[in-house]
C-alpha cells in the first residue's frame, strides 16, 4: 500500500526554476542572479558559495520577496509544498506573502545587531512577529519566545526582557535564529550566519543549526563565502560565479572531487592546517561587471582551461555523475587535474581541515 505520509514528507519543499533578478542601476541594469534552477530537499543543508557579488544574497532575498524597489524579478519559478500543496511563491500578494516569509520560510540575515529594532527589548520584538500571525494569549506568547531562547542554549528569563546592544555577537545571532523559528517554518534562509563571530562563537553556531535542525526537521539553505562553513554544515554546495549556479553537488563531491575550475580555485585559496604556504593559489583577477557580462562563458577571462569556445558560448549546468552537476566545457580535464592536485601535492581540501 502506498505510504501517503512518505510522499509527502519526501516532496522537495521548495523548487527554483531558471530564475533571473536584476536591479536597475545608474550604468544600466544589474543581471544579478541569471537563470538559477535548484531544488532544496527535505531536511537538508544547502550551501551557496562563491565571492562577494555573485549573487548569493540577491538570490536569498528573492525567494522571500524581500527584494529593494529597484530590483525585479524578470523570469523564473518558485514553487514552495507542503502538505501535499503546493504554492507558486511569485503570484502570492499580501497577506500570503508575508504568511510565506515567516510562518513557511523564514530568513535570519547578516549582521545581527542591525536585524533588531535597537529601542525594543528581545520579547517586543518576539511578540510583534507572533502577534501578526498567530492568536495567542499574553502568556502563551511568553511560554513560545521563552522555550525557543532555550532551545538555542540561552538564559530566557534574562535574555527576554534585554536590548539587543545588550548581547554579545553570539547571543544575539542565537536570538535572531530563535525568533527565525518562532512560526515553525519549513526553511531556514541563513546568509552568512557566523560571520563577525571568533572562532569560539563560530563553533557553538554551528553545533547548534545541526542539533535544531535534527530535531525540528527543516531545510536549510545558507549563504557563505567561507568554504569551512559550507563544508561542516553543508549536505550539498551550489557554488555561484556571475549570478549562476556553475556546480552544484554532495559537499563531498564539491570539496574532494570538484569539476569546475572556479570550484576548484575556490578550494585551492584556502588555507589547510597540512598544506604548505604555496599550495595557496589565489584566482586571478576579479569578478565580471555585472552591468557588462563577457561573451561566453563568464569565467573565461579567468579560467586557466579557456579555449575560444569558451569566449563564445555559454555552458549550461549539465549532470556529471550521480547527484552532481556542473556548467564547463572542459570538465573531465577540471577533474583529472584536481585529482592530480591533491595527490601531488597532499594538498587537503576545505572540509578535511574543518
Ligand atoms: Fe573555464 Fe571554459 Fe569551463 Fe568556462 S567553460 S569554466 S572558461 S573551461
Amino acid at each position: 500500500m502506498k505510504d501517503e505520509n512518505a510522499t509527502i514528507w519526501d516532496t522537495n519543499p521548495l523548487s527554483v526554476r531558471n530564475l533571473w533578478v536584476e536591479y536597475l542601476g545608474e550604468r544600466g541594469m544589474v543581471k544579478a542572479v541569471r537563470g538559477v534552477t535548484f531544488d532544496l530537499r527535505p531536511r537538508e543543508s544547502l550551501a551557496f558559495i562563491g565571492e562577494s557579488g555573485c549573487g548569493k544574497t540577491t538570490l536569498g532575498l528573492a525567494l522571500i520577496r524581500l527584494l529593494v524597489k529597484t530590483a525585479r524579478i524578470s523570469q523564473g519559478e518558485i514553487l514552495y509544498r507542503r502538505s501535499g500543496r503546493e504554492t507558486a511563491v511569485l503570484k502570492l500578494k499580501g497577506r500570503e506573502m508575508r504568511h510565506f516569509r515567516w510562518c513557511e520560510c523564514a530568513m535570519v540575515f547578516q549582521s545581527a545587531l542591525n536585524a533588531f529594532n535597537p529601542v525594543l527589548r528581545i520579547r517586543d520584538q518576539m511578540y510583534d512577529t507572533i502577534r501578526a500571525h498567530w492568536r495567542m494569549s499574553q502568556s502563551e506568547m511568553r511560554e513560545r519566545a521563552l522555550s525557543l531562547l532555550r532551545h538555542v542554549q540561552l538564559d530566557p528569563e534574562r535574555v527576554i526582557d534585554s536590548y539587543p546592544h545588550e548581547l554579545s555577537g553570539g547571543m544575539r545571532q542565537r536570538v535572531l535564529l530563535a525568533m527565525s523559528l518562532l512560526l515553525d517554518p519549513q526553511i531556514i534562509i541563513l546568509d552568512e550566519p557566523t560571520t563577525a563571530l571568533d572562532i569560539l562563537t563560530q563553533r557553538t553556531i554551528l553545533e547548534l543549526l545541526k542539533s535544531l535542525k535534527a530535531e525540528m526537521g527543516f531545510s536549510l539553505m545558507f549563504i557563505s563565502h567561507d568554504l569551512s562553513i559550507a563544508a561542516e554544515l553543508a549536505d550539498r554546495v551550489a557554488t555561484m560565479y556571475a549570478g549562476a549556479i556553475v556546480e552544484l553537488g554532495l559537499v563531498y563531491d564539491i570539496f574532494y572531487r570538484p569539476a569546475h575550475p572556479y570550484t576548484l580555485g575556490l578550494i585551492r585559496a584556502v588555507p589547510t592546517v597540512t598544506g604548505d604556504f604555496q599550495d595557496l593559489i589565489s584566482i586571478p583577477g576579479s569578478p565580471p561587471d555585472l552591468i557588462d557580462l563577457p561573451t561566453g562563458c563568464k569565467f573565461h577571462i579567468r579560467c586557466p582551461y579557456a579555449t575560444d569556445r569558451c569566449r563564445q558560448e555559454e555552458p549550461t549546468l549539465e549532470p556529471y555523475g550521480p547527484d552532481h552537476s556542473v556548467a564547463c566545457f572542459h570538465v573531465d580535464q577540471v577533474r583529472r587535474d584536481a585529482d592530480a592536485i591533491w595527490e601531488g601535492t597532499g594538498h587537503v581540501a576545505a572540509g578535511e581541515a574543518a
